[in-house]
């Protein structure tokens, strides 16, 4: 029965369903004709990925050398893929889909397209606020976002928490993305959840009235406009900064030298940490190997790739962190379920709305 519905990956409906507009860029490992015609679906592993990171394919590598199950990639924006896995239905060849953001794992509960899960190991490996309760998606890797600040200008010891970015001090000096990018709702979310939309909303109110410009560009956007003294605060996610140090053009590694991490609200409740994470797929034709491929993405080895590779936070305790990482320090999380300030994007958004962060 389920082998009809491999051939699907490459040719026929399930690709006719979406234009190559909406799929963006599309990688496979093993696709090397138009057609993928696999015998047995537990040879293959299909993962549904928005994450957009270079490093990512080493973790394939890594599962497939494992255990011999090859990984198709197909890699497309999370609304498109979303869009694609619904669409196709039953017939979705998708084992596991895999997003960053809090946000977009609970809009995938509310599609209804994950599997329960119960594995002993996802549930030892990853703490409980980083998964969903029911077992339909759970954290990989984690990333904060802090206040990223120029050292000739900013004296770390100025700051304190995402509160106070409101006061006057901070008049026309803070650099962020836009309301529209959901790493931004999450925060927002998270704040909500410790004061409620009024409170937030005024909050919203002040930290726009603090702007360096209107929000423009990604996370290393405002990384760049705090290095070029364009601003003097950057709100953005940890992994985009060592990136700046890595890179081999000696302007980025300028960039990183102007430029500091500070970790907001260690006196209170913690920074705001999201997760990028993934489920199994209910129509999953290689049920097994989703389990397998989502425990062996929480192995000490692959939780070294996404902290070495991508620089980002394990999930997992006692894995080490990529240098540069570690050399921001340690800090104190925000404990928040990811499952709750992923539940309060929309309302985060209107909240946003509301306080003209635009
Ligand atoms: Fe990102």
């Amino acid at each position: 029965m389920k082998i009809s519905r491999r051939v699907f990956l490459a040719t026929g409906t399930a690709m006719a369903a979406v234009t190559a507009g909406q799929l963006g860029k599309v990688r496979r490992s093993v696709a090397q004709g138009p057609t993928i015609l696999v015998q047995n679906p537990k040879d293959v592993l299909n993962l549904y990925s928005a994450r957009h990171y270079d490093t990512d394919q080493s973790l394939y590598d890594s599962f497939t050398q494992k255990t011999g199950i090859k990984v198709n990639l197909v890699e497309a924006k999370a609304d498109a893929l979303l869009e694609r896995i619904k669409s196709e239905g039953a017939n979705s060849p998708a084992d596991v889909f895999i997003t960053v953001d809090a946000g977009r794992l609970w809009r995938a509960t509310q599609d209804d397209i994950f599997l329960p899960i119960n594995s002993p190991t996802l549930t030892a490996a990853v703490p409980a606020n980083l998964r969903d309760a029911e077992g339909r998606w759970y954290g990989l890797s984690k990333r904060a976002r802090v206040i990223m600040y120029n050292k000739d200008k900013v004296n770390p010891s100025e700051l304190s928490s995402y509160e106070e970015l409101t006061g006057s001090q901070w008049k026309g000096r803070i650099a962020v993305r836009s309301s529209s990018n959901i790493y931004n709702q999450s925060l927002v979310g998270s704040l909500i959840s410790a004061y409620g939309d009024q409170k937030t909303e005024e909050w919203v109110r002040g930290f726009v009235a603090n702007f360096a410009r209107p929000p423009e560009g990604n996370d290393r956007a405002q990384i760049r406009a705090a290095a070029a003294g364009v601003s003097d605060l950057a709100i953005a996610n940890t992994y985009y900064l060592p990136r700046f140090a890595k890179s081999n053009d000696p302007a980025e590694r300028e960039v990183f030298e102007k430029v500091g991490v500070f970790f907001p609200n260690q006196r209170d409740r913690g920074t705001h940490v999201n997760i990028s994470g993934g489920g199994v797929l209910k129509t999953a034709p290689n049920q097994e190997g989703a389990v397998k491929f989502l425990e062996h993405l929480v192995s000490p080895e692959a939780q070294e790739i996404f902290a070495k590779g991508n620089s980002e936070y394990p999930v997992v305790a006692n894995v080490p962190l990529d240098p540069i990482v570690e050399s921001f320090g340690q800090f104190k999380e925000d404990q928040l379920s990811a499952s709750v300030f992923g539940a309060k994007n929309a309302e985060a958004l209107k909240v946003m709305d509301r306080g003209g962060w635009k």
